[in-house]
């Protein structure tokens, strides 16, 4: 099928190649034209565990076309996806101009009296689908066009989202036209997924529903480990014994500093945006909001006990940038917050991130910060290491010989990557979150 993605990053560009790669005639657009540069001589301008490689095979058998040419991608498209971005706007509602303008080019560009379907795979609130076939009427003008709008929310995780779109849990598609649906179900029915046909509202809502609750669960974690330091309790066991139990799961109870990134905090804000809006005060969303802002400092509260606030003349090191493993990405990141604040008390520090040091350079710039070629080099002659994202990579670290680089042997960490227990015989004063019990 002739598909069309509006919008090259992180889910139009990894959507559109791995379509691409299950054999469809696939063109990417962006008005970012240095994005598309970079995707047509095969640099990816994100990082993605296997993009480059599948971009660039899917490019070469001329299945995948990046673009900012609108007129050509949009009469290419039988489908086409918008998947622009949806950030928070000042008053923590989805800013949905981009969507808007995406939907008006559309139309623009839409050719008379042929069939197209158009689909927000972006996150958009629930009845935002009226807007989007407003906005392409608007687009077409005195034009006849014929379209059908339907709601394909999308779940990829970044960091394994081309797994992701591979081995999905379940495809939500939603609209009110029949033939719309049908041919968006013949592009999943390979998959051999669960595929929930819906109408357009409960498809919007079912993302933040998905995304609200993933946010409930580490809030949840992220609140029972606040009882356990205040107990001899250990939450990797308490998170441990409720996860086996199947009607809870083991995924999103990992206690940390709590959850940041592109998606959680503006979706878990908009949905309570929304709720308000139709005169409901979602109050748990609230509690969920609140305890995640929280945490990070009660995890800080640790070093001010240790240090005081003024942490002028401290060298320590940081391990994470980005707003969880395997991705560059560090929107909304937890662990910049903190490296601002550490830094706000006076602190010098030197950076590691596999992934993320370009984007960690941009938000934080040299400021009091040097950035490390190789994570063992940040416990070179510190006063404490600070773990702030959960790659694997750190926990592997030959830890008896990187600890004596240190000038004083303490380690924060905010994503309990570590054994406390493996600290201690190494002589490490370790504040893990909610692992009193050790
Ligand atoms: P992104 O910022 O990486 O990419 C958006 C792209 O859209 C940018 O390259 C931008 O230049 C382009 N763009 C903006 N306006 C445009 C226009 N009018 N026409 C064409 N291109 C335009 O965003 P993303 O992370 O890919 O997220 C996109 C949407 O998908 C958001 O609504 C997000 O909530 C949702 N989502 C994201 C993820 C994720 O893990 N990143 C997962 C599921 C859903």
């Amino acid at each position: 099928m002739k598909l069309t993605f509006i919008g090259t990053g992180y889910v139009g560009l990894v959507s559109g190649a791995v379509c691409a790669d299950w054999g469809h005639d696939v063109v990417c657009l962006d008005i970012d034209e240095k994005k598309i540069d970079k995707v047509k001589k095969g640099v990816m301008p994100i990082y993605e565990e296997g993009l480059e490689e599948l971009v660039n095979r899917v490019m070469k058998e001329g299945n995948f076309k990046p673009t900012t040419d609108y007129k050509m991608a949009v009469e290419h498209g039988e489908v086409i996806f918008i998947c622009v971005g949806t950030p928070s706007n000042q008053a923590g509602a989805a800013d949905l101009s981009y969507v808007f303008s995406a939907a008006e080019s559309i139309g623009k560009y839409m050719p008379v009296n042929d069939y197209r379907v158009v689909v927000t795979k972006s996150t958009v609130p629930v009845g935002t689908h009226d807007r989007v076939r407003s906005s392409v009427l608007k687009g077409a003008g005195n034009k006849k066009v014929d379209f059908d709008v339907v709601s394909n929310p999308e779940f990829l995780r970044e960091g394994t989202s081309i797994f992701d779109m591979n081995n999905t849990d379940r495809i939500v598609i939603g609209s009110s036209s029949k033939r719309a649906l049908d041919i968006m179900q013949s592009l999943f029915e390979h998959l051999n997924t669960e595929i929930v046909r819906t109408d357009l509202a409960s498809a919007e809502l079912i993302k933040y529903a998905a995304n609200a609750f993933l946010a409930t669960k580490i809030s949840f974690i992220n609140e029972m480990s606040q009882i356990c330091e205040r107990t001899s309790a250990d939450v990797k066991s308490v998170a441990q014994g409720m996860g086996l139990d199947t009607r809870i799961g083991m995924k999103f109870l990992n206690a940390g500093i709590g959850y940041g990134g592109s998606c959680f905090p503006k979706d878990v804000e908009a949905l309570y945006r929304t709720s308000s809006e139709k005169m409901f005060d979602f109050r748990l969303l609230r509690g969920v909001m609140d305890a995640n802002d929280r945490q990070k400092h009660y995890f800080l509260e640790k070093v001010w006990a240790k240090y005081g606030r003024n942490l002028t003349n401290m060298t320590f090191g940081v391990l994470g940038a980005a707003f969880k493993n395997d991705t560059d990405d560090t929107r909304k990141s937890v662990a910049i917050e903190v490296i601002k604040i550490l830094r706000g008390a006076g602190a010098n520090m030197k950076l590691f991130d596999p992934a993320a040091m370009e984007n960690a350079k941009n938000d934080l710039g040299e400021d009091s910060l040097t950035y490390e070629n190789n994570g063992e080099d940040v416990f070179n002659d510190v006063d404490g290491v600070f773990i702030l994202t959960e790659w694997q990579e750190f926990a592997n670290y030959e830890y008896p010989t990187v600890v004596k680089k240190m000038k004083s042997k303490v380690i924060f960490d905010g994503r309990n990557l570590l054994d406390p227990d493996q600290m201690k015989k190494l002589g490490i004063e370790y504040f893990g979150v909610g692992r009193n019990g050790h």
